[in-house]
This record gives C-alpha cells, structure tokens and sequence, in this order.
C-alpha cells in the first residue's frame, strides 16, 4: 500500500459502527450499553459492517449474524 492510500483519519481514531441516531442528529455506536453521541475528536462511526474497527463493536455484529440471541 503506498502512502496515497494511507486513509486521512489516524489509526487511533476507530470506527464505531452507527446505531441510533438522536433527534439532535447525534450518533450513537453499537456497543455503546446507553446511547450517547460518539465523541468525533476520538472516534468516527460507519454504517457498513465491514469498514468498523471497534472491537466491541464487530462482536455484536457478531453475536447477532451467530443467532447467539
Ligand atoms: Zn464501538
């Protein structure tokens, strides 16, 4: 991968992956237990499965694709 290809965001900042989204047009991640807006200076969010890098995140993606319900 070359550097142009390098993604703009720093690796630190991880993608959540979107759920609820609050009247004030804040969005809250999957693997948040209450909703809250996701602090952006920190994190971002994604609507695709396959582009989120929150750990917790992908493990409710998970359990829920599994039927572990
Ligand atoms: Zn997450």
């Amino acid at each position: 991968m070359s550097d142009l290809a390098c993604p703009p965001l720093p690796p630190t900042r991880m993608r959540h992956r979107g759920d609820k989204i609050s009247e004030q047009g804040d969005v809250s991640a999957l693997c948040f237990k209450r909703p809250r807006a996701i602090d952006m200076q920190r994190a971002s969010w994604v609507l695709s499965d396959s582009g989120v890098t929150c750990a917790k995140c992908l493990r409710v993606i998970r359990a829920r694709k599994g039927g572990a319900a």
